[in-house]
């Protein structure tokens, strides 16, 4: 017998940040993400609004993956009311508990400099790990006797998960944010074929990377640049999958001798907390790393690598003599340490700043990356003499092609997808190409709108 679900989107649409989305099937309200909006501060002012339901009212949340823009309002879901209970996968778990407690810190900052109280603190994010269960990626659980959920690989961060919603034998796809696959670390985003519905995220939906094979060579030539110059060369990187993924290459061209002595910097104790989760999470990286873990090589430790925790050892940095890098968090720099040495460095043209993820509308780093001559950091213009440069192929993200591709894997199936989680014009441009280049039904839903769907 034919039976009816509803699919709501209450955020990821119209905008990267912010993913929430509502299926309502089989007598069970089911969220699916509930991230933190993001804009020019570390947190825009919509994330105060109210949720678009009644958090209560909520049985279940599924969390695709630990960035802060598919996590970061679950903690005000547990303070408005939600007693459900919270699912994914072992590795997003624990990172979440790291990066939410990381988030309370930075909202206490900003609410002392906004006059109002923080949306959440560290009580709310430790009601929300009591509620959470983890499910390992390929055993389905049962939500109700006809609906099961199961996780598979999407190949963008450590643990992260597309969400296999089953219902009398069809399926939905949630996809949460889909990896650059081949990664220098994770497995390969695993396939949709079969599947019916799919709602998928479109960041890159309107661009391909360009440098994606020549990654490495690129990050080589950069740092031998860099060191030449005796300049410093900055990365603002996430401090989950891009730092460890950067750490990994520079682990091999270290080894190999292939770039020149120089002292490289994890400024970032939320990049070092999540470094230690992946040291122990080897069992879900690709067969490659393994082997070579198997192998002795400690992939996140190689000479003159310093993790500094600290404040203290941190403001040291400055001291050093000598060219240096520093990766630091916020990737977007609109928050964390970054901000520090972006403002002590952009300023002298020795140093170089090197972006090697997405930038979202309004944020510095945004700037720095589109060619800004100054940039506000802590309420100071400050002048860009600096080198800019940009690898995109280290984004975590698929590029238009690979969307394209990986939509194709289930176009024997596929009866309707929703193309959110993007920038309005990216999110139109892979909804047309998708309707144009596989005859798929694919639209880009508005905020609040809702789709009945048959099951
Ligand atoms: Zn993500």
């Amino acid at each position: 017998m034919t039976q009816q679900a509803k699919v709501g989107f209450f955020g990821g649409v119209d905008s990267v940040t912010g993913s929430n989305f509502l299926f309502e099937a089989s007598g069970k309200r089911i969220l699916i993400d509930c991230g933190l909006f993001q804009g020019d501060k570390f947190a825009d002012d919509r994330n105060r609004e109210e949720f678009g339901f009644d958090p209560k009212s909520i049985d279940i949340l599924l969390v695709t993956h630990a960035h802060i823009d598919h996590i970061g309002r679950i903690p005000k879901l547990v303070r408005e009311g939600f007693k459900g209970v919270i699912y994914s996968t072992p590795p997003t778990e624990e990172l979440t508990n790291i990066m939410l407690m990381d988030t309370t810190r930075i909202l206490a900052h900003e609410a002392v400099a906004d006059g109002r109280p923080p949306i959440y603190t560290e009580r709310d994010v430790l009601d929300t790990m009591k509620l959470w269960t983890s499910h390992e990626y390929y055993v389905p659980f049962a939500i109700t006797p006809e609906l099961s959920c199961e996780f598979k690989d999407a190949g963008h961060i450590l643990g992260s998960a597309m969400m296999f919603l089953t219902l009398n034998g069809t399926t939905m796809v949630f996809t949460g944010d889909l990896g650059n696959s081949p990664a220098p670390l994770l497995r390969d985003t695993d396939s949709i074929k079969g599947v019916t519905y799919l709602l998928m995220e479109s960041v890159y939906g309107d661009r391909n990377h360009e440098n994606r094979d020549e990654r490495k060579e690129i990050l080589r030539k950069v740092i031998t640049e860099s060191v030449g110059r005796g300049g410093v060369l900055l990365i603002p990187a996430f401090s989950l999958e891009r730092t460890q993924e950067l750490l990994f290459e520079m682990n091999d061209l270290v080894e190999h001798h292939n770039i020149p002595d120089v002292k490289i910097y994890v400024d970032s104790p939320l990049a070092i907390k999540a470094t230690e989760v992946y040291r122990r999470s080897d069992k879900y990286f690709n067969k490659e790393t393994q082997h070579i873990i198997k192998s002795g090589d400690d992939i996140f430790q190689f000479p003159r690598l310093y993790f500094t925790e600290t404040k203290e050892e941190s403001k040291q940095i400055w001291e050093t003599k000598g060219p240096k890098i520093i990766m630091a968090g916020s990737g977007m720099a609109n928050g964390g340490r970054i901000v520090h040495h972006l403002k002590h460095y952009l300023p002298d043209s020795n140093n170089a700043v090197l972006i090697v993820g997405y930038q979202a509308a309004g944020t510095p780093g945004r700037m720095i990356s589109e060619g800004a001559k100054s940039v506000r950091l802590f309420g100071d213009d400050v002048q860009i003499k600096a080198t800019v440069l940009s690898i995109h192929g280290y984004s975590g993200h698929k590029d238009m092609d690979h969307l394209l591709e990986f939509v194709e894997g289930g176009k024997d199936t596929l009866k309707k997808i929703f193309v959110t989680i993007g920038e309005p014009k990216s999110s139109m441009f892979l909804a047309q190409r998708i309707r144009d280049y596989l005859g798929l039904n694919a639209i880009v839903p508005s905020p609040k709108e809702e789709h009945i769907l048959d099951f």
